[in-house]
């Protein structure tokens, strides 16, 4: 279609107006969170630099022209600036795609059924399963198709144990995982490395409000294959595993620690998400400006939003454009990604080592356990995941962090 040159001054007169708009309702969050800070607000202080940065980018205020820390936008540039001085603080940021070669299928992955497999449970709808509310008065489908989904071995993939390594070479500040799996425990992530941001099927705790016993993953996993409704050993109280059902906020630690590990993370690598669930999808944005972000994962995600990008206010991922100065994608299986790069890091040898050692201590381990109890034969279907919310409806708008919760992948 044909522009005339009346409908192009138009639409640049929107634009600047539209810009006129954000600006002056940036000053007045500003003007906000100044009076915040004043009662003693901790975290509107985050929030407003985080804002003032915006504004004074947005309108060319100061010097700060953002520092190109990579020597070259690869995975070779990443490699080098990890074995440099300045790269102290690696923050990982994962999700399904890092779990789906250990046999757990990413529910968002078209073919993996999840909702169709829910006709047989009688719910008022398929996000039902996974609502609090719901969940509290019918305990019943969702334990039924966690003992369906739930997986018959935990082994941890080749990202897993690079992200242990990670660790080991005292890089690691922090994991952030959206998964449910409790993965990155058995490869030996402790609770201290790991903040798991949609909770975890490791721990259960009773929903009696002045008991809340926890419980462990076995004693959980004896009653979903009991077929037993989990009740308390003390109170009666329905126990539910510590994942975040829609209703339920996120883990406060999930909260606290954004705010102290993102000022001081000195490369982000993101793994297997496609983030589009908040507020997890909002990590990406909170790095210092001159921290380079990696992403390892089947297609490129988190790119800005064009009409952000036009407002000066992208402030996500920027791969491909002439200004793309910190951003590296790297396309493909997230095994295969961390296999590249802990090649070009000289740890190849450690990594297969590692996996090695540690595969054949789970064989032996469940050998030993052998195949009575409660082990669960796997559903024919190949499905062999264990349950997890779904995702938050596309287009759902990132939330105050207060409730942010409330609809939690
Ligand atoms: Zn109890």
């Amino acid at each position: 279609m044909l522009l005339t040159v009346a409908t192009k001054r138009r639409r640049q007169f929107c634009v600047h107006v539209a810009l006129l708009h954000r600006l002056i309702f940036l000053y007045f969050v500003l003007q906000d969170s100044d009076s915040d800070s004043e009662n003693g607000g901790a975290s509107g202080e985050s929030e407003m630099d985080f804002l003032r940065h915006l504004l004074s980018r947005t309108l060319g205020l100061g010097s700060e022209k953002p520092e190109k820390v990579l020597d070259e936008l690869t995975l070779d540039g990443v490699s080098r600036f990890m074995q440099s001085e300045k790269c102290r603080n690696v923050v990982c940021i994962v999700g399904a795609g890092i779990s789906t070669s250990a046999g757990i299928p990413d529910f968002r992955s078209p073919g993996t059924g999840l909702y169709a497999n829910l006709q047989s449970y009688n719910l008022p709808y398929p996000e039902a399963i996974f609502e609090i509310n719901y969940f509290k008065q019918h305990p019943e489908p969702f334990f039924a198709l966690a003992r369906e989904l739930y997986p018959g071995q935990f082994k941890p993939t080749v990202c897993h144990y690079f992200i242990r390594l990670l660790k080991e070479k005292g890089l690691l500040l922090r994991c952030y995982t959206q998964n449910i799996d409790t993965l990155e425990r058995v490869a030996g992530l402790d609770q201290e490395d790991l903040v798991e941001a949609h909770g975890t099927f490791f721990t259960s705790h009773c929903l009696g409000s002045s008991c809340k016993k926890q419980y462990t993953l076995d004693w959980m996993k004896e009653k979903i294959f009991s077929t037993v409704t989990p009740k308390c050993d003390k109170c009666q109280s329905l126990v539910k595993p510590d994942i975040v059902f829609f209703g339920e906020s996120l883990p406060p630690r999930f909260f606290t620690l954004m705010q102290s590990d993102f000022q001081k993370v000195d490369l982000l690598i993101i793994m297997g998400t496609s983030l589009q669930v908040q507020p997890f999808a909002s990590l990406v944005s909170r790095v210092p400006t001159n921290t380079p972000r990696l992403l390892i994962n089947k297609e490129k995600t988190g790119q800005s939003d064009p009409f952000m990008s036009l407002m000066g206010l992208g402030t996500g991922m920027d791969f491909d454009s002439e200004k793309a100065y910190r951003d590296v994608a790297w396309l493909g299986e997230c095994d295969e990604g961390c296999t590249a790069l802990a090649e070009l890091l000289g740890w190849k040898n450690e990594l297969e080592e590692l996996v090695k050692k540690e595969h054949s201590a789970i064989d032996a381990k469940s050998g030993q356990a052998g195949e009575a109890g409660a082990s669960p034969s796997l559903p024919p279907s190949g499905a062999t995941a264990s349950p997890s919310p779904p995702p938050a409806k596309p287009g759902s708008s990132p939330q105050k962090e207060s409730d942010a919760g409330s609809k939690a992948e």
